[in-house]
């Protein structure tokens, strides 16, 4: 019995150095020491893999509209949908305030770009729903990187990816685009 508190003692305090907080995605360095890992494992493999960057749209009118406490369950109802939206072996993690980022291994560019177009659709069609409160709409713009094509390291990688997102937020948002 008091090993078993040990070992569950320990892991959930790796879970709380690991996790966002507020989400219970992955944390960002949490995030980007795996992407370095998925970087290296791809490449000593010669596999693929992809980097999702998603940044939610006018995310600050919801905190102007009602308010930062209902922002905040914003942030964890997306952090449901794209969980939900992704497999159990794909890493999910939170970039930012309102950013998140997934890494998908052994990931070929098209199926990257296929799975953000189905977590934009996803997020579209799942507004936040709260007893007794209109429902809040949410959108996203994702960009879309992969290894090797943007780059060697997790850092190429990375920067490709928020430059696609800086091309679907300028060209319109609620989109996806690749580097
Ligand atoms: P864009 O479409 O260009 O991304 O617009 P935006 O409003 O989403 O982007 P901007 O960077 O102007 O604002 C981001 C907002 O996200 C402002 C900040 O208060 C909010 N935010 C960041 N982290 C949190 C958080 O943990 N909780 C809440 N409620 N809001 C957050
Ligand atoms: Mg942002
Ligand atoms: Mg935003």
């Amino acid at each position: 019995q008091v090993v078993l508190t040990r070992t569950d003692r320990g892991r959930r305090i790796r879970e709380m150095v690991h996790r966002d907080v507020l989400t219970g995605v992955l944390n960002h360095a949490t995030l980007m020491a795996e992407l370095e890992h998925a970087c290296a494992y791809a490449g000593r493999h010669g596999e693929p893999l992809c980097f999702l960057m998603l940044d939610l749209d006018h995310f600050k009118r919801i905190n102007d509209t009602w308010g930062h406490l209902v922002g905040d369950q914003v942030l964890m109802h997306v952090a449901r949908v794209f969980k939900a939206g992704v497999r159990g072996s794909d890493l999910l993690g939170r970039y930012g305030g309102e950013e998140f980022a997934i890494i998908l291994r052994k990931c070929p560019p098209a199926k990257g770009r296929e799975v953000a177009e189905k977590l934009r659709q996803m997020l579209r069609e799942s507004p936040m729903k709260v007893e007794g409160s209109p429902e809040i709409a949410v959108q996203v713009s994702i960009g879309v990187a992969c290894f090797p094509g943007s780059g060697q390291t997790a850092t190429d990688v990375a920067t490709a990816a928020d430059l696609a997102l800086y091309r679907a937020k300028s060209g319109g948002r609620d989109r996806v685009e690749m580097a």
